[in-house]
C-alpha cells in the first residue's frame, strides 16, 4: 500500500490505513521507522512498512510486524486501577475513572510534599521509549522535583556516550554518517561511501539503537563498505567483517589506547586537523606509550598483529566510522572508552566528515522546551538532589540523579522518599541490578504509581495505582532520533485508533501538570502542543502529518563555519574550543584527563582466586529481534519464536562441564544465580559466555512471590552494586565472572 502524497489517512470510517512513525509503547528507540497501519471494522490488524519512508523505506523488524498482537492483548492495562497498599503483589485490582486517579495523585503529592517537601516524590524512566521524552517533565514541571533517575547502574545506557561526547567536543550525539540527512540517501553528491565502519559493542541490525535503523549498514555494505567488528561474540555481522577482533570482556579500553598507540607512533593520524582543531595531542602521545599492541593483546585477548592491522586499516582507509553501543558504557572503564572511541575518530579526521561520523548541533528540532523544564524547580533543591552531596560532580555533570545513590536513598533507615513514579521500568527484570534490594526498597514507599502497557513484576508488586499507557497506534505525537541530540528527520505519530482508556506519556503529564503547575502547561489540547513542538521549522503538526517526516538541512565540518557553538564562533564548544585530547573538564572534577585502562573489578586476573570458584568469564545483554528489553513476553509470535531465555556456552566449556545443547542450566557468581537453556556455539570463546537479559514469565503466576517469575531467569541477579570511576558512571553488566552447572529445569 502507497500513501498518496500529502495524506495520511486514506479510507472509510471504519475501514481505513494510517501512514505513521513508530516509537512506543511498546518498547522502541527513536528510530521513528515509517509504518503504514491497517484497520478494518475500527480495529488494527495490520502493519506494512511504509516504502516511502526515506530511511526504512519499506523494512520492519518482527517487533513492528507484531504490533497488532500487542495492540488487541488480552491482558493490556486498559484503564487506571488501583488497589490498597496493604494488597501489594495481590491481583486485587479496582478499575477508576481518570478523574478519581488523578484526584488521588494530587491527594498523594500534596500529603508527601507536607511530610517530605517537593523533593520528596521521585519519578523513575525506562529505557528508550517515548516515555524517556517526557518522564523529567514530569518530575520537573508537574512534581516540581529535582529527583529523577533510571535504574540502571552507573548510569550505563546511552547517557555517558552523551555526556562524554559533549565535554570532549561540545556537540549531540556523533552518529555514523549513513547519508540520513539527505532525502536521496547515499546518491547525494556531498555523501561519500565509508570505506570502513568499525562496529564497536555494537549489534545494529538487531538492536536498532537509539537513532538510527541498522540496516542502513547492510545497504552500505552492498555498496561497498567494510567492517571491522569489536564484539566478544561472532555475530551476524561479525561473520561478514573484514577484521574481527574478539576481545575479552570490558577491556575495550585496553584495545583502543593501543590503536591509538599505532596510530601516533606510525604518524598515521590526520596531521592538518590535529594541528589546527585538537588540544593535547603531546599529553596523550605519553600516555598511549603505555599500552603497546603486545600488551593489549595479553589484556585483551587479542592477538598483536590483529590490532595493529585494524588500527592501520581504519586510519589509511579513504573514508571510515566508528558505530559504538551499549557495551562501551557497561563496564567500569566506561568514560576512557567512549573518551578514546572519539579520539580515534579525531586523530584520523573522521569528525563530521563525510562518510565519517555525524555530529549534531546542540538545537533540536523541537525546541528548547523539554531542557528548559528544570526551571520549575527551586534551584535550592538542586542542591538537595539525591547524590549530590556525596558525589558533587553528578551535580554539574548529570541533569538526573545517579540510579546507585537513589537505591542506597530508598534503603536509608530515615527514608525521606515519601513517593515514587514508576515510568515504563520494569525495574527488577530488567536493568536494575541486586534486583531483590530494588524489590525490598521500594516496598517501603508509602505510594507507588506506575504507567505501563502490561502489568509487569514490577508494578504488579509495588504499585498502589497503574495508569495505562496507549501504544504509538493510539496517540500522536513526534519522534526524533537520538531524541534530537542528531536528528536527520522528525516524523510525525498519528493516531490510528483507540483502545481502552489509554493514554499517552504526554496526556498524563499534562493532565496531571495542569492540576498540580498550570502554568507550565498553557496548551488547552495536545495538538497545540505538537504544534508549538514544532513551531520552529516553520510548519504546524497537521503539515508534518501530511509530509511524513521532515528532514533538516545538514552540512558537513559545521566546527569550520560556527555551526556547532551557540556564540557563532568557528571550532567545538568545549573549554579551549577546540577538540580535547586532554579532557579540561574531566581535569577540573578530578578524573584524569587522558585515557587510562581499568581490569575489570572481578575477572581471572583482577581476583584469581574467586575465578577458581567462577572460571568462566560473563558478558550479557545482547539484543535479539523479537524483544525490546522485558517487553514482548507476552507477544504469541514473538515468544514462539524465541521462547527461553539462551546462555551461549562453547562447546568445549559444555563438554567440560557436562552440558548439552538445549540444557538449563545454573548461571552463578558470588552475589547470586538464575537459570537459562544452554545454547553451544562457536560464537563466543571458551573462556566466555553470553547471558540473555530481562527475562521473566507473563504466562505464570503474577502475585508475589513468584511475580512472573521475576527472579528465575534473571541474569542481573549475579550483578553487583557499587559506584565505578571518579565520575561515577559505568558499571560490570559486560563483564562479570561465573560458573554454569546442568540442573534439571527453570525451577530446579
Ligand atoms: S526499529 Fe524495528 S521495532 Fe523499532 S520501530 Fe523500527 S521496525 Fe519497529
Amino acid at each position: 500500500m502507497r500513501m498518496p502524497k500529502g495524506e495520511w489517512k486514506v479510507g472509510t470510517k471504519d475501514d481505513y490505513y494510517v501512514r505513521t512513525s513508530a516509537w512506543s509503547a511498546p518498547g522502541c528507540h527513536p528510530v521513528g521507522c515509517g509504518l503504514i497501519l491497517h484497520i478494518e471494522d475500527g480495529k488494527l490488524t495490520g502493519v506494512e512498512g511504509d516504502k516511502d519512508h526515506p530511511l526504512t523505506q519499506g523494512r520492519l523488524c518482527p517487533r513492528c510486524l507484531a504490533l497488532p498482537e500487542v495492540v488487541n492483548h488480552p491482558d493490556r492495562i486498559l484503564y487506571p486501577m488501583k488497589r490498597a497498599r496493604k494488597d501489594r503483589g495481590k491481583n486485587t485490582w479496582e478499575r477508576i475513572t481518570w478523574d478519581e486517579a488523578l484526584d488521588l495523585i494530587v491527594e498523594k503529592v500534596e500529603e508527601t510534599r507536607e511530610r517530605y517537601g517537593y523533593e520528596g516524590v521521585h519519578t523513575f524512566g525506562g529505557t528508550g521509549r517515548e516515555a524517556t521524552f517526557y518522564y523529567p517533565v514530569l518530575s520537573y514541571s508537574v512534581f516540581q522535583s529535582p529527583n529523577v533517575s533510571t535504574v540502571i547502574s552507573g548510569d550505563s545506557c546511552y547517557g555517558p556516550r552523551c555526556m562524554i561526547t559533549n565535554f570532549i567536543l561540545g556537540t549531540g550525539y556523533p552518529e555514523i554518517d549513513h547519508a540520513a540527512y539527505f532525502p536521496d540517501r547515499y546518491d547525494d553528491p556531498r555523501f561519500v561511501l565509508p570505506e570502513y565502519v568499525m562496529v564497536w559493542g555494537k549489534n545494529p541490525i538487531v538492536s536498532n539503537p537509539d537513532g538510527f535503523f541498522g540496516h542502513a549498514l547492510i545497504d552500505m555494505m552492498k555498496r561497498g563498505t567494510k567492517l571491522i567488528t569489536v564484539d566478544p561474540r561472532i555475530t551476524w555481522l561479525a561473520s561478514r567483517a573484514e577484521i574481527t577482533l574478539q576481545l575479552r570482556p570490558g577491556t575495550d579500553t585496553a584495545l583502543l589506547m593501543a590503536m591509538l598507540n599505532v596510530v601516533i607512533n606510525e604518524g598515521l593520524y590526520d596531521k592538518e586537523f590535529v594541528e589546527k582543531w585538537c588540544y593535547g595531542l603531546e599529553d596523550l602521545k605519553e600516555r598511549v606509550q603505555d599500552m603497546p599492541p603486545a600488551k593489549a593483546a595479553a589484556i585483551t585477548w587479542v592477538p598483536e598483529e590483529k590490532i595493529i592491522r585494524a588500527a592501520r586499516v581504519f586510519a589509511q582507509a579513504k573514508s571510515a566510522s566508528i558505530q559504538w553501543g551499549l557495551a562501551t558504557e557497561m563496564s567500569q572503564n566506561a568514560v576512557q572508552t567512549c573518551q578514546c572511541i572519539l579520539y580515534l575518530c579525531a586523530l584520523t579526521g573522521r569528525i563530521d566528515a563525510p562518510g565519517g561520523i555525524s555530529v549534531g548541533p546542540k538545537a533540536s528540532l523541537t525546541g528548547k522546551w523539554r531542557y528548559e523544564q528544570i526551571k520549575w524547580v527551586n534551584p535550592e533543591l538542586i542542591d538537595k538532589r539525591i547524590g549530590n552531596e556525596e558525589y558533587p560532580v553528578s551535580k554539574s555533570a548529570l541533569t538526573n540523579c545517579l540510579a546507585d545513590t537513589v537505591l542506597d536513598a530508598l534503603e536509608e533507615e530515615d527514608l525521606k522518599i515519601g513517593m515514587v513514579w514508576i515510568n515504563s521500568s520494569n525495574v527488577w527484570s530488567c536493568p536494575g541490578a541486586v534486583p531483590e534490594r530494588w524489590l525490598a526498597a521500594l516496598s517501603r514507599v508509602e505510594f507507588i504509581v506506575a504507567q505501563d502497557i502490561f502489568l509487569t513484576p514490577a508494578n504488579m508488586s509495588v504499585a498502589d495505582l497503574v495508569l495505562p499507557v496507549s501504544t504509538f497506534a493510539e496517540h500522536d505525537g513526534l519522534v526524533l532520533p537520538h531524541f534530537g541530540r542528531n536528528a536527520p528527520y522528525l516524523g510525525a505519530i498519528n493516531k490510528a485508533v483507540e483502545v481502552g482508556e489509554a493514554r499517552s506519556d504526554f496526556e498524563t503529564v499534562m493532565a496531571l501538570g495542569k492540576r498540580l503547575n498550570p502554568d507550565a502547561f498553557p496548551w488547552e489540547t495536545v495538538e497545540e502542543f505538537l504544534d508549538y513542538s514544532v513551531y520552529g521549522n516553520g510548519f504546524s503538526f497537521d503539515d508534518l502529518r501530511k509530509m511524513g517526516q521532515f528532514q533538516p538541512d545538514y552540512s558537513y565540518y559545521k566546527y569550520e563555519s560556527g555551526k556547532l557553538r551557540e556564540d557563532g564562533e568557528v571550532g567545538f564548544d568545549t573549554v579551549t574550543g577546540l577538540f580535547e585530547l586532554r579532557s579540561l573538564q574531566f581535569e577540573a572534577w578530578g578524573e584524569d584527563p587522558l585515557p587510562y585502562y581499568q581490569e575489570p573489578t572481578f575477572s581471572p586476573y583482577a581476583t584469581p582466586d574467586l575465578a577458581q570458584d567462577y572460571p568462566l568469564v560473563l558478558t550479557t545483554g545482547g539484543r535479539k529481534y523479537t524483544s525490546f528489553h522485558s517487553e514482548h513476553r507476552q507477544v504469541p509470535t514473538l515468544r514462539e519464536i524465541d521462547p527461553w531465555p539462551i546462555v551461549q556456552i562453547h562447546p568445549d566449556t559444555a563438554a567440560k562441564n557436562g552440558i548439552s545443547d538445549g540444557d538449563w542450566v545454573c548461571i552463578e557468581n558470588q552475589y547470586g544465580s538464575c537459570r537459562q537453556k544452554a545454547k553451544l556455539t562457536y560464537a563466543v570463546d571458551p573462556r566466555v559466555v553470553h547471558a540473555e537479559h530481562a527475562w521473566w514469565y507473563p504466562e505464570q503466576d503474577m502475585e508475589l512471590p513468584n511475580q512472573g517469575g521475576a527472579f528465575k531467569s534473571q541474569i542481573n541477579n549475579l550483578m553487583p552494586h557499587f559506584m565505578t570511576g571518579k565520575l561515577y558512571i559505568g558499571s560490570p553488566y559486560k563483564c562479570l565472572i561465573c560458573r554454569v552447572t546442568k540442573v534439571s529445569g527453570l525451577d530446579d
